[in-house]
């Protein structure tokens, strides 16, 4: 007993030195300010004791986030926070439905991207009202009715149902009211960090702040008409399901005629991009939905044991909503930092410009997440079309790998590594 008892203490003695010793050289190619910053600690094995948290902590929030509580000891250093979940946001309650909201103020790495969640009962209303920033929205439960008119003053009326997207650019004056038999709940996202859903155009608002005798002058109407309009601003009320979608095309085309343009985008229009054992991705930019010229999306599945494949977005930071299962990320931040997190449905993820990542699938249901881009268009690169399209010696150099190990890389990006 003894004597194995020491045997098995030399060889834990000998892998916590070689341990040490690669952190030690690691440590050796960065400069002195990133190791002090890393505080040596990438690399080196730690035991169950030292990962021990005996105090005060969250065990709820703590079992959702097993990669913060022990994280890969891959990961290194200080790098912002690129999670926030929805479920801390202040939710404005109204008869009629709720909203609450995740901008930069929430999460300050998300400069080119806000998203708002909103609930409207059947019936319930979001006032008729626009913003600076352009609206893209996915449907995520039930059935709304949106109206807008477009530049030419031609009115759009149209029911969205579950995955279908809509887009409204600056300026254009819209409004989303919940269906039968239970109202809608859906994602708008913003192409702006900065929006706030406290600071639009309300029509109700705009009205009561204008002067009456303005009012009644500017609709040749000298009634006492323009009395009764609410003091507050509506945001979101409750009212009567609408008529049949035909009946009220009909009455707001008028005599202009309804919008040739679609602000709408069906969930049968998306076309799977790419699929594998895997998962798979719709990819939906402005080539596939025109008026969506600055939003691009990536509607993404990924099975248990898939892997959204190591990459990165030349072109635009990268805003992330969950809408299903559990995955992690991890997000390389150059200089030898590395964070992980892990994500669920309500959750928000944020990868800013260029930087590589991947999520993978860590539960035993269906991962899926929407990737959003400031952007007319989507474009990522891949890993693994990197190497396989890069000089073989050349990419060997710096791996220390052997030719076999490169051969057997995909040749083309995959999107979604294969089960
Ligand atoms: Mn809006
Ligand atoms: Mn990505």
């Amino acid at each position: 007993m003894k004597s194995s008892r020491t045997i098995e203490k030399g060889k834990v003695s000998r892998r916590e030195f070689l341990a040490s010793s690669t952190a030690l050289s690691t440590v050796g190619v960065l400069s002195a300010a990133a190791a002090a910053q890393q505080g040596q600690e990438s690399g080196r094995a730690v035991s169950d004791r030292s990962k021990s948290d005996p105090g005060p902590t969250n065990k709820a929030l703590d079992a959702q986030n097993p990669s913060s509580v022990v994280p890969p000891d891959t990961d290194a250093g200080s790098v912002p926070a690129f999670k926030y979940s929805f479920s801390f946001a202040h939710k404005r309650l109204y008869e009629g439905g709720w909203s609450r909201e995740v901008t930069v103020r929430e999460l300050p790495v998300s400069k080119s991207i806000a998203a708002v969640d909103m609930r409207l009962t059947a019936g319930g209303i979001r006032e008729l009202h626009w913003h600076a920033a352009a609206e893209w929205a996915i449907m995520l439960y039930g059935s709304a009715r949106i109206t807008c008119i477009d530049a030419d003053g031609r009115s759009f009326v149209a029911d969205v149902k579950e995955g279908d997207l809509w887009f409204f650019p600056t300026g254009i004056p819209h409004s989303i009211q919940g269906l039968g038999p239970d109202g809608a709940e859906f994602l708008l996202v913003f192409d702006d960090g900065n929006f706030s859903e406290y600071a639009t155009v309300l029509l109700s608002d705009w009205l009561v702040h204008t002067p009456r005798e303005v009012l009644a002058k500017n609709f040749s109407d000298g009634s006492q008409a323009w009395e009764k309009i609410p003091r507050d601003g509506l945001f979101i009320f409750q009212s009567e399901v609408p008529p049949p979608l035909a009946a009220d095309q009909h009455s707001a085309a008028g005599n202009l005629g309804s919008s040739t343009v679609d602000f709408a985008f069906r969930r049968t229009q998306q076309p799977v991009t790419k699929r594998t054992s895997g998962g798979e991705v719709r990819i939906v930019d402005s080539s596939l939905f025109k008026v969506s010229t600055t939003i691009a999306a990536a509607i993404v599945t990924v099975h248990p044991g898939g892997m959204r494949e190591l990459h990165w977005h030349p072109n635009a930071d990268e805003w992330q909503y969950y809408i299903s299962g559990n995955g992690r990320m991890t997000v390389f931040a150059t200089g030898g930092r590395a964070r992980t997190a892990d994500f669920e449905a309500g959750d928000v993820g944020y990868v800013q410009q260029t930087l590589p990542h991947y999520i993978e699938n860590t539960g035993d249901t269906d991962l899926r997440f929407l990737e959003m881009f400031k952007s007319s268009f989507y474009q990522d690169l891949s890993l693994s079309e990197w190497l396989s399209h890069t000089p073989p010696e050349l990419v060997m150099a710096h791996l220390n790998i052997d030719k076999a190990t490169l051969d057997a890389l995909p040749k083309e990006k995959l999107v979604i590594v294969p089960r």
